[in-house]
């Protein structure tokens, strides 16, 4: 059944029982916040907000790299009646002052190293009201200040099924990143469903790697864990060395992750200059993860397999995962089940109107209680998304087999038509890297001077095989794959460019000349 209940209560219902427990550690200089603190300081500021002039369905951006205050900030404006629109860290103020003027944002908390870039931003849009910082700066009303505000509670009546919580912008993989307005019971009940199968608690420590500010990061990393009485260790940016310092450091016992830092654990030499021997699990979400690697990766850490899940903004965002508890009876390379309360079909991409079978390969639809209120401001794209009978296209190519794991493929757009056949990026991918001289690589569909849509390998030669040649590398392909499949083109780059949350952004390898 949906979960009616406020984002803020739905995560911290219980923090008061978990009390003087850490609830949120910084990675770097070890500041904690207990449970009862976070408890207690999120509605402090949510009174000082609302004194401040925040109202209910207020858009207020929250703009921070990972902090043990961003979820503080985070339930405290929701808790205020606010819908939270999270920013990218490292957005330009041109890109956080076009999400302002989207999302109609009244309000910005920030940090004091990214003010400039608010300010700026808030010129842009021009509708803000104020900016708050979360640490201190002068002229700016801080958060920590606000801890000392004695003003009364504020009373917002918060209606779970119609009110947005939040809403993040899509990755952009695809697009322009849209808005989507995710409301309270569809998190709240998104939580709830995945719960089950993630099942960190009391003494799990989890390290926040991957960006708050993206679903993935906001649910796996700060809701899910917090609700759950966990100790989620805070970094501010991903850098190998401080990840793999602070494993060992904090005894970290779960890691939530995208595919590059798979890439890495299972291939990196750094990685074998640490003690990591307090991981119990790794899970990988948000882009495909091959199985060869996802193995290779296990192996090496001496972890049960590494288990998947799948989902994305618009579906608040979870539909499928491993259970943590079935990692070893899920078969190599699926992204997990289907959750409780949600239905799936796969449906053919010449006939969407016809269902597949097992193990047939056509486009995931989904429908549940965590599918998004919409897009915000683009009904037409909301339309395109949502059918008439509530199922949300995901835009996915996958299958699934007769135990019901689902197989993601690629994305449909990302697809390459060869003289017919379809060529999925994500395979190719897969195997590039299994190339001992290849350290990444990005594969996109270019069209050749016949018209043929064809295979483009973008490929980053490891420092040890600088002679490693285009020809070598299409040759190895061509060794392993049907004659449809052969990459056609070879250029070599310097580094893949990729999403916070890992994506590849094959968009922009297509804009090269
Ligand atoms: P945009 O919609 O703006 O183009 P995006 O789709 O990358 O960006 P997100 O919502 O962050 O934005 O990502 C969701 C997508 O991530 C899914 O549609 C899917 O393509 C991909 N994805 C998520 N989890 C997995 C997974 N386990 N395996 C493969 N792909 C995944
Ligand atoms: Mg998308």
């Amino acid at each position: 059944p949906p979960v009616e209940l406020p984002i803020h209560e739905a995560v911290l219902g219980r923090a008061a029982a978990f009390g003087e427990a850490p609830a949120l550690i910084d990675g770097t200089d070890g500041t904690t916040l207990t449970y009862e603190q976070v408890d207690r300081f999120h509605r402090r500021i949510a009174a000082a907000l609302a004194e401040a002039g925040v109202r209910k369905g207020d858009v207020l951006a929250l703009h921070s790299p990972n902090t043990i205050s961003f979820p503080v900030a985070f339930y405290a404006a929701t808790r205020a009646g606010a819908t939270v629109t999270t920013v990218h860290p490292l957005a330009t103020a041109e890109e956080f002052g076009k999400q302002l003027r989207d999302s109609a944002a009244r309000w910005i908390v920030t940090v004091s190293p990214m003010l400039d870039i608010a300010r700026r931003a808030a010129e842009i849009s021009g509708g803000v009201r104020e900016i708050f910082v979360c640490d201190s700066a002068p002229g700016h009303r801080s958060l920590i200040d606000m801890l000392a505000s004695t003003a009364p509670a504020p009373e917002v009546d918060i209606d779970a099924a119609e009110d947005v919580a939040a809403l993040p912008y899509s990755s952009g993989t695809t697009g322009v990143p849209k808005g989507v307005m995710l409301t309270h019971r569809q998190i709240a009940t998104n939580l709830a469903q995945l719960q089950p199968a993630i099942s960190a608690g009391p003494g799990d420590r989890i390290l926040a790697v991957l960006p708050f500010f993206h679903i993935y990061g906001l649910t796996a990393l700060m809701n899910a864990p917090l609700r759950q009485g966990a100790t989620v260790v805070v970094l501010p940016r991903f850098d190998l060395t401080t990840f793999l310092a602070a494993v060992q450091n904090h005894r970290i016992t779960g890691l939530y992750v995208a595919p590059p830092i798979v890439l890495a654990l299972a291939k990196h030499p750094l990685v074998a200059d640490y003690d990591l021997s307090s991981l119990k699990y790794l899970v990988s979400a948000a882009a495909p993860l091959d199985a060869q690697l996802a193995a290779a990766c296990s192996k090496r850490l001496g972890l049960p397999p590494v288990g998947q899940a799948y989902g994305m903004t618009e579906l608040s965002p979870g539909t499928h995962v491993v259970p943590l508890d079935a990692v070893h009876d899920a078969p190599p390379g699926t992204v997990g089940r289907l959750i409780a309360g949600t239905q799936m079909r796969i449906v053919s991409l010449d006939d969407p109107g016809k269902d597949l079978a097992v193990g047939e390969s056509g486009e995931i639809l989904i429908r549940g209680p965590q599918v998004m209120k919409g897009y915000l401001g683009r009904p037409d794209a909301t339309a395109a998304m949502i059918d008439g009978d509530g199922w949300l296209h995901t835009g996915d190519v996958g299958h699934v087999d007769q135990d019901g794991w689902l197989f993601v493929v690629d994305r449909v757009k990302e697809l390459i038509k060869y003289k017919g056949f379809q060529v999925a990026p994500a395979e190719l991918e897969a195997l590039l890297l299994t190339h001992p001289g290849i350290a990444d690589a990005a594969v996109v569909g270019v069209h050749d001077d016949d018209g043929n849509e064809i295979p483009h390998a973008h490929v980053v030669r490891r420092p040890t095989a600088p002679d490693l040649s285009e020809g070598e590398v299409m040759m190895y392909v061509a060794e392993r794959v049907a004659p449809y499949k052969r990459v056609r083109r070879v250029t070599f780059i310097d580094g893949v460019p990729r999403a916070a949350s890992g994506k590849i952004l094959r968009r922009r390898l297509r804009e090269r000349p």
